[in-house]
């Protein structure tokens, strides 16, 4: 296998781009770095066995960016242009997959990215405090999170909750995320009808698809809280990451050949009605996926 490189690069003749000024190029600019991130280790995957050239990840930096003193001696001011609620999942790491560097994220992470009060704290006080340079609220979930999928085995079977959760806080969590799952319980049964949970796979669907719904229902209630405190300027997205090919998605992708192009961040739900109509299209989706694939392996390889 070949040298793998992740580097932060400060060249001075070639100047990087300014901070965004909108929130729809912000946007585009996580989009891009995680395209830029993806490609790099489908690139390492795909090359694995050659020992030639090396492959490498290069972010641009300047050298505030690597926490290098103002000429006056003074450290850095913050100047985030998104802020992130994220899983607290050590293989999903904000900076890294977006391909961001120091001061451009303002990242509150907890297990399962759900909207506690502190959360939701952490991320008003980047609004009031950093907002000449917040543009973004990012909600970013990932498969296979292990918060949601507690939350899972908690609902398909109520008598573990104190083994899953053995204690307050981890009940807090498994609490939070059981409104969710729930709504992901009802999403699947709708697509699958009253027997969903006799079919194959079923729990693998009803954790994806609740690894979505839990991120959708926290951007629709930050998406709120925005307009109730009257701020326009600032727009709400969300997305999954996924493990296997680092990817964001807005939407599981049907089949794994889905390409490079659809990484995307998609806009809040603007009403309830959207946010229902999104939950029932994910279930179908993953349904379809994750099903497909839990009917092949219960079927075997055929003759
Ligand atoms: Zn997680």
């Amino acid at each position: 296998m070949k040298p793998i490189d992740f580097t932060y690069r400060f060249d001075p003749s070639q100047p990087i781009a300014k901070e965004p000024e909108t929130a729809d190029e912000a946007q585009r600019i996580l989009e891009a770095g995680n395209r830029l991130f993806a490609r790099w280790t489908d690139s390492c995957l795909r090359d694995s066995g050659d020992t030639t050239g090396p492959n490498s990840f290069i972010v641009p930096c300047t050298p505030s960016d690597l926490g290098m003193p103002t000429p006056e001696g003074l450290a850095t001011k913050q100047a985030p242009f998104a802020a992130l609620l994220g899983c607290s999942d050590a293989r999903v790491p904000a900076e890294i997959i977006f391909g961001q560097v120091r001061n451009n994220m303002f990242v509150v992470r907890v297990a399962g990215n759900v909207l506690t009060d502190e959360a939701l704290g952490s991320i008003e006080y980047a609004l009031h405090h950093l907002k000449d340079s917040m543009r973004l609220i990012v909600v970013l979930g990932h498969t296979g999170c292990g918060a949601v999928s507690a939350t899972v085995d908690t609902y398909l079977n109520p008598w573990n909750y104190l083994a899953n959760a053995p204690s307050r806080a981890l009940r807090s969590i498994v609490d939070q995320l059981m409104a969710p799952v729930r709504k992901s319980a009802d999403a699947v049964r709708s697509v699958w009808g009253p027997n969903a949970s006799d079919m194959p796979g079923y729990r693998e669907v009803l954790i994806e698809t609740a690894v979505f719904v839990n991120v959708v229902q926290a951007a629709y209630n930050l998406r709120l809280e925005q307009e109730q405190a009257g701020r326009t300027n600032v727009k709400v997205v969300y997305g999954v990451f996924d493990l296997l090919t680092h990817r964001i998605w807005t939407a599981p992708p049907d089949d794994s050949k889905a390409t490079i192009r659809e990484v995307v961040l998609a806009r809040a739900p603007t009403s309830l009605e959207e946010f229902e109509e999104l939950s029932v299209r994910v279930a179908l989706r993953m349904a379809r996926r994750v099903g497909k694939a839990a009917i092949a392996r219960k079927e075997g390889p055929h003759a």
